[in-house]
């Protein structure tokens, strides 16, 4: 690992960071080093805060419409670090016509595709990056479905960085034109994120990058964890019933429920506040997750490439975290196929001027499978996270 030191001089800053912890046994880790994961049980590791110190929503007004609105909850020790192209803040649009043909009171779609490089990665990389800085790295590398490798390239061009891109060779062609236009290395490789994610190791190992690969270091979480203060802000400190996520490695999943129980810490949510039910949305082509929840021997599955290449992820490492999200707050799984998002995309796009990813699309398609085996119904208020922006896959949607 390459640094220079710079730990060394951080000064005291808003942030109320702590320390970090083991997602599995709670052992404690310092944040004055460069982290990557729980060594001790091989799991994610998550950043704790003292939220004693009172911070008020009040304290937001006038703060920039971004994510660093919420710096107080943010790790970053020095404005200085801070690696911006203006993420988050994203709207969130009121699908009038479509609640209507769903039969649903309320849907709600919090608009990730408006972020830089087109997707909601944008949020995990500003904060990756940005700590990366703060110690000094020198040079990032990253395996990616797509959306990530094109964001960590733009930040790692904004902080002056070194980037290595490792996607597979059937992404799209302008995922693969994003990276090189950002002035990252771009490697190419047979098969899914899991083969890159073990080529990211190995170049990790010899050439002392630093690895971002999802939650295998621990603030790309809480960049995405800003979704989740931002939609309870711009909601008026109220809560969806339902969330419908679009899940992979499910680093956005477990960001907003993480900041739905900071924000009882806070004080910013009621203790006893019904937290949402959170609904994961996979592919057909590949739902590790869908298929656990529903006890399939996932041994004798091939999970294969989808449209949505943000879903096309076999193994999440943060896997057991999801569940417990999924367990504790009364969600489910469900998956849907590749024929369904693309009518989705254009559904979506021809009756509320939307276009979204196929990704995105997927959440819709899920509603009259949900409310069919009753996880939603007629009178719940259902918030989309639409991931990441359309435009990035027309291409292949024909
Ligand atoms: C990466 C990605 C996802 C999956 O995100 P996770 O938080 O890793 O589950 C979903 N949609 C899009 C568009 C993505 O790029």
């Amino acid at each position: 690992m390459q640094f220079c030191g710079m730990h060394q001089s951080i000064a005291p800053s808003i942030s109320l960071a702590t320390h970090l912890e083991c997602s599995h046994c709670n052992k404690h880790y310092p944040l004055n080093t460069l982290q990557t994961y729980a060594h001790c049980c091989q799991k994610p590791l998550v950043a704790k805060y003292d939220f004693a110190q009172s911070l008020r929503p009040e304290d937001l007004a006038g703060r920039p419409a971004t994510m660093w609105r919420y710096q107080e909850v943010l790790p970053i020790l020095k404005d200085d670090h801070i690696v911006s192209l203006g993420e988050g803040m994203t709207p969130i649009l009121n699908l009038k016509k479509l609640a209507q043909s769903y039969g649903l009171e309320s849907l709600k779609m919090k608009d990730e595709s408006l972020n830089p490089t087109g997707s909601f990665k944008a949020r995990g990389l500003s904060m990756a990056i940005s700590k990366a800085k703060e110690f000094g790295v020198k040079h990032c590398v990253i395996p990616t479905a797509g959306n990530a490798g094109g964001a960590m390239s733009a930040y790692c061009a904004a902080a002056g960085m070194q980037a290595t891109v490792i996607m597979p060779k059937h992404t799209p062609r302008i995922f693969q034109d994003e990276c090189r236009y950002f002035g990252a290395e771009l490697i190419l490789v047979d098969g899914l994120i899991d083969r890159c994610g073990a080529l990211a190791a190995k170049l990790e190992k010899e050439t002392g990058a630093f690895n971002i690969s999802t939650l295998k270091e621990p603030y790309r979480l809480e960049g995405k964890k800003t979704m989740g203060y931002e939609l309870v802000e711009q909601l008026n400190w109220n809560l969806p019933d339902v969330i419908l996520y679009p899940t992979g490695g499910g680093t956005g999943l477990l960001g907003i429920w993480k900041a739905f129980y900071e924000m009882m810490d806070l004080g910013w949510l009621d203790s006893s506040a019904r937290l949402p039910r959170m609904i994961v949305v996979q592919a057909q082509n590949c739902a590790p997750i869908v298929d656990r929840l529903n006890g399939v021997d996932r041994s004798t599955k091939a999970y294969r490439e989808s449209l949505a290449n943000g879903l096309a992820v076999p193994t999440a490492f943060g896997e057991d975290m999801i569940m417990e999200v999924l367990y504790e707050s009364g969600g489910t799984g469900i998956a849907i196929s590749e024929e369904e998002m693309v009518a989705g995309v254009k559904e979506m796009a021809a009756s509320e001027g939307v276009l979204v990813a196929p990704e995105g699309a997927a959440l819709l398609k899920a509603i009259p499978k949900l409310k069919a085996s009753q996880h939603i119904s007629d009178t719940d208020s259902v918030l989309m996270i639409n991931t990441g922006s359309g435009y990035k896959y027309l291409e292949n949607l024909d």
